[in-house]
């Protein structure tokens, strides 16, 4: 076992928090510095395969989260233009007996207190909200930051410093000095529906996957039940966007998705508080991301290090397994620079698979006539299981596998 550290997570979103906890567990003491006054999700739904779960299960998170958590019987992927289903993608019980674990859909907020309680009940982690990190200079015995408590600035030193500070991290920025992200020209939108008005035509027991040519949804019940989560990704209206939500009218939206089924119109309209999220992505450099998440004592993780396109709905549960190998390397005694290079080397490859999955499921669910139609042909007659095989080396992963 390595000698304990003192470290520094900027920022207390998923990956931040589930760090924090694997890092702690490990024998080291962790300080969180969030610069929001409460730390609390963007967003409302997320999808959690078991690769992620398997972790959240060994930090002791994931029991909390079984009572919040839908566990959908597959996901059924349906045609916009008909809104009659293409073919169904088992989950549900096959997931747990392939993985031994199931794919759950969370509220976000449900998911952060669950974090959130596991990081405040453990006495190695410190939490500090209201703490924006500003600045970061590395030194021999390691890192230094600048941050604003307040308007004061104050300073503050660590052995290892972990930049989980999302997609616009200054952690990035100031020690890595790669480029920030860029705007993928699509906006999501996201809306809840309290389960007693959605139409009995709408199974609760299943996400579904609405495709539609340059657009597509994705529909799926959180809160045990108690809502349903629609998103929908469509063109953004210019070519730049500015980063964060904003508030829209469905029928806006609805305007842009011309050829949908009037019973999906019928249940967006059912959404309250539509809101728009421009989605950004760490730009890549050649089709790769940049090769290194270490800088001497700074390591990024989480969209720090990868925001990428949500299409393979994998962006979290990457930051989360980013958390326990970083956690895993760091515990293993051959100092730190050794550790934080071998993270790098173990993570990026894989990483890189999952965003190239997920750019490549964007263009599947994109495409037009006549492609669309081959593709719920192959679709409707390929064996539903072969979908889920398919995703295996996603949702096997296991921490202890790949550091071997
Ligand atoms: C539409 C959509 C759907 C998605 N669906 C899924 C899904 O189903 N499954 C999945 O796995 N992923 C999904 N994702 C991806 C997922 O939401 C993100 O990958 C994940 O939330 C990123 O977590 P993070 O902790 O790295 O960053 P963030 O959630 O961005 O957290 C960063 C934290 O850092 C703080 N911070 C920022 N700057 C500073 C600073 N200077 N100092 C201190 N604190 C700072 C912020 O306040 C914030 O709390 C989806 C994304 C989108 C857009």
């Amino acid at each position: 076992m390595a000698k304990d550290l003192s470290i520094i997570v900027a920022g207390g979103g998923i990956a931040g928090l589930t760090a924090a906890l694997a890092l702690a567990s490990r024998g080291n003491r962790v300080t969180v510095l969030d610069k929001a006054e409460r730390i609390q999700p963007i967003g409302a739904g997320i999808q959690l395969s078991p690769n992620a779960i398997r972790i959240l299960d060994n930090l002791g998170v994931a029991d909390d989260l079984r009572y919040s958590a839908t566990v959908p019987q597959g996901i059924q992927v349906v045609s916009a233009r008909n809104a009659r289903p293409v073919t169904t993608i088992p989950l549900g019980a096959d997931a747990i007996a392939k993985y031994g674990l199931p794919y759950f859909t969370i509220h976000r907020p449900d998911l952060h207190a669950a974090l959130l309680a596991a990081c405040e009940t453990n006495p190695d982690i410190e939490i500090k909200t209201s703490t924006r990190v500003s600045d970061a200079t590395q030194h021999r015995n390691g890192v230094s930051i600048l941050h604003m408590n307040g308007s004061r600035p104050e300073t503050m030193s660590c052995d290892l410093l972990v930049g989980a500070d999302g997609i616009w991290s200054t952690i990035r920025h100031e020690l890595f000095a790669y480029k920030p992200a860029g705007f993928s020209g699509r906006d999501a939108w996201r809306a809840l529906i309290p389960a007693e008005k959605v139409p009995s035509s709408i199974d609760m027991d299943f996400t579904r996957l609405v495709l539609a040519r340059n657009t597509h949804g994705v529909f799926y019940p959180v809160s045990a039940g108690r809502y349903l989560n629609l998103v929908i990704v469509a063109p953004a209206k210019t070519t730049e966007s500015k980063a964060g939500r904003q508030n829209t009218d469905v029928e806006e939206l609805i305007g842009k998705l011309g050829g949908w089924h009037s019973s999906l119109q019928d249940l967006m309209r059912l959404g309250s508080s539509w809101s728009t999220w421009p989605m950004f992505t760490i730009t890549e450099t050649r089709g790769a991301l940049q090769n290194k998440w270490h800088n001497g004592s700074a390591v990024l993780i989480g969209d720090a290090a990868h925001g990428m396109l949500p299409f393979a709905a994998q962006g979290a549960a990457m930051g989360i397994e980013d958390a326990a190998i970083l956690a895993e390397c760091v515990s293993r005694g051959d100092g730190l620079q050794k550790a934080l290079a071998q993270y790098s080397t173990l993570r990026l490859p894989r990483v890189q698979k999952v965003a190239r999955l997920s750019r490549r499921n964007g263009e599947l669910y994109h495409m037009g006539w006549p492609f669309s139609l081959m593709r719920d042909l192959t679709m409707r007659f390929t064996p539903p299981g072969l979908f889920l095989k398919r995703q295996d080396w996603i949702y096997r992963w296991r921490t202890q596998d790949s550091i071997a």
